[in-house]
C-alpha cells in the first residue's frame, strides 16, 4: 500500500474534524472520505486538510469541488459506492437515539461491500450493550469492530486495564475527567450527550431541546456541567475484558463548556490489593495540555491501525479496547465467551 491506510470519518463535527487533524499528523494513515449529515467527500488520493478548511476556514463537505456530493444519505450514498476502497473506519456521530450506532453499523455491514475495521468512541453502557448481538452480523461480512475507542471509554479505560495488572484484586477503578471547550457548538454531540446525565434530564428530553434551550441550560450553570456516577461504558468494557465487576467502576468529571483550559485534570485511579496484601493506588494524570482532539482521536487512530493488523490475522466481528489489552482474569476469558464475544475460528493471534 503506498499511500498508508486508507481511512474514512463519519461525522465531520468537533472530533471527526479532529480526526482529519491527527491523520493528517500520523504517518501511514489516508483521509479518503468523511461523512455528514448533508452530504460527503471522497477522494482516492487523499482530502488534503487544505481541501477540508481553505484559507482557514470550515468547508462543508459536499461543497468540496471536484469530491463533493449533497446527499440526505450520506453514510450509505458513500459505503455502498466506496466500502470496498476503504481500510478503516472512524465513528464520530451523534448517538442520539442510544441504536443510532447499532442500526448505522448493522446497515454497512448488511449492505455494502466494506470489509475492514470501524472504530468508535461511544461513551454510554447501554449504546454498548446494544452492539453486542452484532458479533456475528459483523464477523459474517468480513468486518472487526473495536468499540470504546475514544478518551473514556478508550484511552483511559485501556490504561485501568494494564495498571489492575499490579493487583490480586480490584477494588475500586474511578475516571475522573476535565474537559475545556471554548464553545460548546464545536461539540454538539458530545455536549447534548453530557446533559443526558445530569439529573432531570434524559435522552428524549435531551433529543427535544432546541439549541438555545442547550444554551440556556449552560447558561443557568456558568457554563460548567459537573457529572457523577455516569452511564457509562468503561464499566460494561472492563467487566467483559474481565477485569472487574462494574460496580467497582465509577466515572465523572467536570465540563466547561466556555474556556478551552481544562478545569481540572483527568486522572484515571486504580485501587487494590497486592500480591503481598496491601492495599494500595496507582493514579495516572492526564497532561493538561492535551485536548479532548488529542485524547479521543488519538487514541481511535491508535486503535484503527492495531484494527487493521489484528484483522490481518483474522480477527472479525465484535471486539472492546480493552479487550485487546492484558487480562486480569482468566475468569473474564470465560464471561467474554459467554456473551459471544469469542470467534472459534480467530484465536491465533
Ligand atoms: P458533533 O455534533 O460535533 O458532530 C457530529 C457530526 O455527525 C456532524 O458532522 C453531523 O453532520 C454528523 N451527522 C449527524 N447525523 C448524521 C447522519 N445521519 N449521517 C451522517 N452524518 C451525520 O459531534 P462531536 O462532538 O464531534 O461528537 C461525536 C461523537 O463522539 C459523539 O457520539 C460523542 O459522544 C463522542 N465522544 C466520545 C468521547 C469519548 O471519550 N469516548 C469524547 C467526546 C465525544
Amino acid at each position: 500500500m503506498t499511500n498508508g491506510l486508507r481511512i474514512a470519518i463519519l461525522g465531520a463535527g468537533g472530533l471527526g474534524r479532529g480526526m482529519a487533524l491527527m491523520l493528517s499528523k500520523r504517518k501511514g494513515f489516508t483521509l479518503v472520505a468523511m461523512a455528514d449529515s448533508e452530504g460527503f467527500a471522497y477522494n482516492p488520493a487523499g482530502l488534503s486538510l487544505e481541501a477540508l478548511n481553505p484559507n482557514g476556514q470550515i468547508q462543508q463537505l459536499h461543497l468540496i469541488p471536484e469530491f463533493g456530493v449533497k446527499t440526505p444519505t450520506a453514510i450509505a450514498d458513500l459505503m455502498v459506492n466506496h466500502g470496498d476502497a476503504i481500510d478503516a473506519v472512524f465513528m464520530a456521530l451523534p448517538n442520539l437515539p442510544v441504536d443510532f450506532y447499532a442500526n448505522t453499523i448493522q446497515f454497512i455491514a448488511e449492505n455494502t461491500a466494506f470489509q475492514g475495521v470501524m472504530v468508535d468512541a461511544l461513551k454510554r453502557t447501554k449504546a454498548v450493550e446494544l452492539l453486542l448481538p452484532l458479533n456475528d452480523t459483523l464477523a459474517e461480512n468480513n468486518i472487526l469492530y473495536i468499540t470504546g475507542c475514544g478518551a473514556t471509554p478508550g484511552f483511559l479505560t485501556t490504561i485501568a486495564a494494564v495498571a489492575a495488572q499490579s493487583f490480586v484484586e480490584l477494588e475500586h477503578i474511578d475516571i475522573h475527567f476535565g474537559v475545556g471547550v471554548a464553545n460548546w457548538e464545536q461539540y454538539r454531540a458530545t455536549i447534548r450527550e453530557d446533559f443526558l446525565h445530569l439529573e432531570g434530564f434524559d435522552a428524549e428530553r435531551v433529543a427535544a431541546m432546541s439549541d438555545q434551550e442547550i444554551e440556556e441550560e449552560l447558561e443557568k450553570r456558568n457554563g460548567l456541567i459537573e457529572l457523577v456516577n455516569m452511564e457509562h461504558a468503561d464499566d460494561i468494557i472492563l467487566e467483559l475484558a474481565g477485569i472487574c465487576d462494574r460496580s467497582k467502576i465509577t466515572v465523572g468529571g467536570l465540563v466547561d463548556t466556555r474556556n478551552a483550559k481544562k478545569p481540572t485534570s483527568t486522572t484515571v485511579t486504580v485501587k487494590g490489593i497486592t500480591a503481598q496484601g496491601e492495599s494500595t493506588i496507582h493514579k495516572f494524570v492526564v497532561g493538561d495540555a492535551t485536548t479532548m482532539v488529542d485524547n479521543v482521536c488519538g487514541p481511535a487512530c491508535g486503535f484503527m491501525a492495531k484494527g487493521v493488523e489484528l484483522h490481518n490475522y483474522g480477527i472479525v466481528g465484535l471486539r472492546t479496547s480493552a479487550e485487546i489489552m492484558p487480562r486480569f482474569s482468566a475468569e473474564g476469558l470465560v464471561l467474554a465467551a459467554s456473551q459471544n464475544m469469542i470467534q472459534p475460528q480467530a484465536v491465533s493471534v
